[in-house]
This record gives structure tokens, C-alpha cells and sequence, in this order.
């Protein structure tokens, strides 16, 4: 860290991006970062490739979040927030990394440690709470709009103060963030409080296509692009979703199956791109699974994208059912 904060003392143009679909720690970090470094006379360009989804507009500096890159010479240092590896920003991930300096800010413990410098701490809750060690380590001062981003960020990545990531940590950051002035109701009423009446839908077709595998360990849901198109949904209305597959009691892996939306328009029924989410009871090491197909995330919720058919991908998911052990 302590390199980092040498580095950005000297930087002038910071690039700052996070990973593609980004959820309430990805846009927590991004803006908290973003406004902390421009109240210290930065030049900052807070980067996602993907569009903010609907419950987290209410973020102050949201607005600033851009989704294309002009100039990249410019950037002197580019600050990746939240992700595994700097594939995860998508695109742009190859053109970013001709910034002379990266700096990986990230808590996957599936984390590549790419970058020149590496800020990586896999057992806290969330990028959030990293930011937040960052800019008090360096002396800086939390307003009310940095502290809604970081306050956020914890509490959608530890859903809510219930995920095995929640720690000490979690509850002391977000004590400080809500003496700085943040509403615990109007963060919960946003992004818990606020859904579209299609996002209900699409959780009524969600608890429809539940498949559980024989032995009862995995639960399976999936999503097709027609059931998006039917509730006039989105991609990040599919978050939180799976959470209703791993409540089942005896399950201890759930598996979110969602066909992606934009991929596969000229592609033929054959074989289609798929997201696949898992999220284990503690049992089990879904990263380890994830990371066997390309992808990654934590011990517990963890993700990859593949391009197969749904009947051959469904079978391989459900054979992996098997090798949970029982008890
Ligand atoms: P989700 O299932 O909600 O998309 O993601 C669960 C966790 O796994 C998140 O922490 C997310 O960052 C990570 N994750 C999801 N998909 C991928 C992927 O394709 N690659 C990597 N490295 N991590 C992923
Ligand atoms: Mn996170």
C-alpha cells in the first residue's frame, strides 16, 4: 500500500475502471476512489463498460461514470477496482493496459495480481472496505457522498450483513459511514426497495425453471434471453437472483444459469454464451470451479462465462452434483 500511495501522490491523470455488470461494490469503489482523488486535485476518468444498473443511480457521482474511452495516452495510472483480473473490464481491457502504471485494488481470492502495483486482500468483505483503509491510511477526509459509495459497497457484497464475508470490519466502516451522515433506509430503500415490476417477473420465471439435482446438494436456475425480453428486463435485474436457489435447505452449491442477452444474436440455437453464477453454503470452493472454466470470484460466490449448449451445460452442472460430499 505503501507504494501505491507514493505513486499516486505523484500522478496527475488517473484512469479508474471496474468490471463489466458491476454491482453495488464495483460502483461503491469507482465513485469513492474517483471522488476521493479529485478532492485531492486529480484528474480523474471513472470507467465501467457496462451501463449503471437502475438501483444504484441514487449514488452521488454516478453521473460521471463513462462507458467509452477517448485518449488513452493520457492516463499516467489506471486503478482497477473490484476485479479478479484486467480481462474483467471487458474491451477495453488490452488498451488500458498500455497505461504505464496500473494499480490492482481487489479482495477475488482468485485475483491474478496483475498490475504493477497490487493492493489485494482476499479476506476483506468487500473493494469498499479497501478503499476506505486507503484513504485513511493516507490521511484523507470521507464526505457524506464518498461515504454513501463506500457504505454501499459493504452492504451489497456482504448481502447485507449476511454472507460469510462479513467481518469486523463490515460493521465499523459502515457505523463510521452512517456517522458521517448516510441514511441506512435510503440505501435499502434504493437498492432493495425500488425494483421494477418486470424484475418480480423475471424472479416468478427464475423460481419456475428451479431444477435440484438428485441427491438434493444443487439447486439450478436458469434464465433465457426470451424470459429478459418477456419482462422487459435487463441483464442487472438478474442480480440477487440466485440467492433464492442457495436458501434451499440441504443445498450447498446453486448454480444461476443466464443466457446473455447480447452475445448471442447471430449465433444459432446450437451453442449460445452463458454466465454462470455459484454460490456455495461454506462446504464448497465454487472459485476453484469457476476457475477450472476461466473464471473466478470468491469461496462462496464465484462466476464464468462459457459458449456451449444448454442441454450439454445443464448435464456437466448437474453431474458436478455428484462430487459434493455428503453431511
Ligand atoms: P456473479 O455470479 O454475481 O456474476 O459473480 C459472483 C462473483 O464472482 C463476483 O465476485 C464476481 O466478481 C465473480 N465473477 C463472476 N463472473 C466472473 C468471471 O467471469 N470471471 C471472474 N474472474 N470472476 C467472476
Ligand atoms: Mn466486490
Amino acid at each position: 500500500m505503501k507504494k501505491i500511495i507514493q505513486h499516486l501522490e505523484n500522478s496527475k491523470q488517473i484512469l479508474l475502471a471496474t468490471h463489466i455488470e458491476p454491482d453495488g461494490d464495483a460502483l461503491g469503489s469507482l465513485i469513492s476512489m474517483g471522488l476521493f482523488l479529485e478532492a485531492i486535485n486529480k484528474k480523474t476518468t471513472l470507467y465501467c463498460e457496462s451501463p449503471i444498473p437502475a438501483i444504484y443511480r441514487f449514488l452521488p457521482g454516478t453521473e460521471r461514470v463513462v462507458s467509452t474511452i477517448d485518449s488513452i495516452s493520457k492516463y499516467d495510472t489506471a486503478i482497477i477496482l473490484d476485479c479478479g483480473s484486467l480481462q474483467r473490464i471487458g474491451k477495453m481491457d488490452e488498451l488500458v493496459g498500455r497505461v504505464p502504471t496500473i494499480i490492482n485494488i481487489d479482495h477475488h481470492i482468485t485475483n491474478s495480481y496483475f498490475g504493477t502495483y497490487q493492493f489485494v486482500e482476499t479476506d476483506s468483505c468487500a473493494t469498499t472496505a479497501l478503499i476506505y483503509k486507503l484513504i485513511t491510511v493516507l490521511g484523507g477526509r470521507i464526505d457524506k457522498d464518498i461515504a454513501f459509495s463506500i457504505y454501499t459497497g459493504i452492504l451489497t457484497d456482504t448481502g447485507s450483513f449476511r454472507f460469510s464475508n462479513t467481518n469486523m470490519d463490515s460493521f465499523a466502516i459502515c457505523e463510521e459511514m452512517v456517522s458521517i451522515g448516510v441514511d441506512p433506509h435510503i440505501v435499502a430503500q434504493n437498492v432493495y426497495g425500488t425494483y421494477s415490476l418486470g424484475r418480480i417477473k423475471l424472479l416468478n420465471l427464475a423460481l419456475d425453471s428451479l431444477e435440484i439435482s438428485r441427491n438434493g446438494k444443487l439447486s439450478m436456475m436458469t434464465l433465457t434471453e426470451s424470459m429478459l425480453s418477456k419482462t422487459d428486463t435487463q441483464p442487472e435485474d438478474v442480480d440477487g437472483l440466485i440467492n433464492y436457489a442457495k436458501r434451499i435447505e440441504d443445498v450447498k452449491v446453486a448454480v444461476l444459469l443466464s443466457e446473455y442477452p447480447n452475445g448471442n444474436s447471430r449465433l444459432s440455437n446450437a451453442k449460445r454464451y452463458y454466465h454462470v453464477s455459484l454460490r456455495s453454503d461454506g462446504s464448497v470452493d465454487v472459485a476453484k470451479i469457476a476457475a477450472l472454466f476461466e473464471g473466478g470470484g470468491h469461496k462462496t460466490a464465484a462466476g464464468f462465462d462459457i459458449k456451449t449448449k444448454l442441454s450439454d451445460l445443464k448435464t456437466d452442472i448437474l453431474n458436478l452434483s455428484e462430487k459434493l460430499s455428503s453431511g
